[in-house]
């Protein structure tokens, strides 16, 4: 036998080795059901689901923390939408955990792993990996920071992290979605919205507002009766189709932590640019992007994790990070508008959406990370819950991380997440 193939014959060894550890231990593939609320509402434990009654959208809630007066209230809405003893009771989510993927690759941050719980080894746990081993890490204002710098989440982490705020397509008798100036030529019919900014005019906007003008904050319609205090968020992003009739800009407008950003999209010289407070710190070319196709053009604009993030079609168009995050200034809520300039444009399936909000932890509870650094030894885990006051995970347990050799695998993929 050579060494080429005594190689060969090795590694076919170790593999056929590592699968069947794997395979005659516990399985491959294993099937769980999800239980509780601390990752909802992407993966839900036994929950209740109605659809509101004031603006039609289904709503969605934990069983764990029932109303105390039986009314649920629409996150959408912000009406009562129905009684909560009267909601369908819907089955929890299920999994398969694949227990292969970790054999091949590293677990990285931002996705969901299911490990063995620390607090009672004989149950798995299901939770989102913000801390790498070796890492500190810190929450701040609800963000994470990592060695002392702000971690960002990429265009998917960001859609597989994002919590709907208003979602249009289910519209409320108070419009949210309202001009800023008279004699706008913006107009809302079932959802869909219009724009006929005349040429040279100014920028016509078109500006979110909650009624009597509240602070947008991180409450989250699936805790119905969970009373705790409520954080500003800062960080949102838009979604909608854009369908041009005839051609100018779109701007999108967001006001966060003091400063303005403004992102003009020229559909005639087919130039994206964007300015913090009237300064422009970018400008990428459109040419290859078809802007005026039929039945429009999918936008993604956030500001999430003090960055600026716009794609187009699916395709991050720029992804701008400010340059000196501030760590320490209090949140404050952030504001959101869309305008046009010398455009007939419509805007369909218009949606808000926040970014998670990681609290300070559950009331009367000691919380990791929180007031001070938390230090992970080399081979652990830092993991949170995306219903972050509901969840209780590393911010709480008493060995706090994740040992990685009680890592199971991820949740096969997220076919379940729609049912
Ligand atoms: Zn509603």
């Amino acid at each position: 036998m050579n060494l080429r193939s005594f190689f060969h014959l090795a590694v076919s060894v170790t593999l056929v080795l590592l699968v069947g550890r794997t395979f005659f231990v516990l399985g491959l593939f294993v099937p769980i059901i999800v239980s509780g609320d601390s990752m909802a509402p992407g993966y839900r434990g036994l929950h209740c689901e109605s659809a509101c009654t004031a603006c039609g959208r289904p709503v969605v809630c934990g069983l764990q923390h029932p109303p105390e007066d039986d009314l649920i209230v629409c996150g959408n809405c912000n009406r009562p939408a129905g009684k909560f003893s009267a909601a369908p009771s819907r089955l929890a989510n299920r999994l398969w955990i694949d227990r292969t993927t970790f054999l091949f690759r590293d677990l990285r941050r931002w996705e969901v792993m299911v490990f063995r719980c620390p607090e009672r080894r004989t149950d798995y746990c299901l939770k989102r990996v913000v801390g790498l081993p070796g890492e500190k890490i810190q929450l701040v204002d609800g963000d994470v920071w990592i060695n002392g710098q702000l971690a960002y989440k990429n265009l998917s982490q960001q859609r597989a992290c994002r919590q709907s705020v208003y979602d249009a397509r289910f519209p409320t008798a108070t419009t949210r979605w309202q001009a800023e100036q008279t004699g706008s030529t913006w107009h809302q019919q079932s959802g869909r919205f219009t724009v006929a900014a005349p040429a040279k005019g100014p920028i016509d906007w078109l500006v979110f507002r909650l009624p009597d003008g509240p602070p947008l904050t991180d409450a989250n319609p699936y805790n119905q009766g969970l009373t705790r205090p409520l954080h500003r968020v800062s960080d949102l992003m838009v979604t909608t189709w854009l369908q041009v009739t005839k051609p100018g800009t779109l701007w999108l407008r967001f006001r966060s932590r003091g400063q303005t950003y403004r992102a003009s999209l020229d559909v005639m010289r087919r130039q994206v640019r964007l300015k913090v407070n009237e300064h422009e710190v970018l400008r990428r070319d459109l040419s290859a992007v078809q802007l005026t196709s039929r039945p429009g053009i999918p936008i993604e604009f956030s500001c999430f994790d003090q960055s600026i993030l716009l794609a187009l079609d699916g395709n991050v168009i720029f992804h701008w990070k400010v340059p000196h995050p501030n760590a320490n200034r209090p949140g404050s809520s952030a504001t959101i508008a869309i305008g046009g300039q010398t455009l007939t444009a419509t805007l369909d399936e218009l949606q808000l959406w926040r970014d998670i909000y990681y609290s300070p932890g559950l009331p009367g509870t000691a919380s990791r990370a929180v007031a001070r650094v938390a230090q992970l030894a080399d081979d652990e885990f830092f993991v949170l819950g995306d219903n972050s006051p509901a969840s209780r995970d590393s911010r709480h347990w008493a060995a706090g991380a994740v040992a990685r050799s009680t890592v199971l695998g991820r949740p096969y993929r997220d076919w379940h997440r729609s049912r």
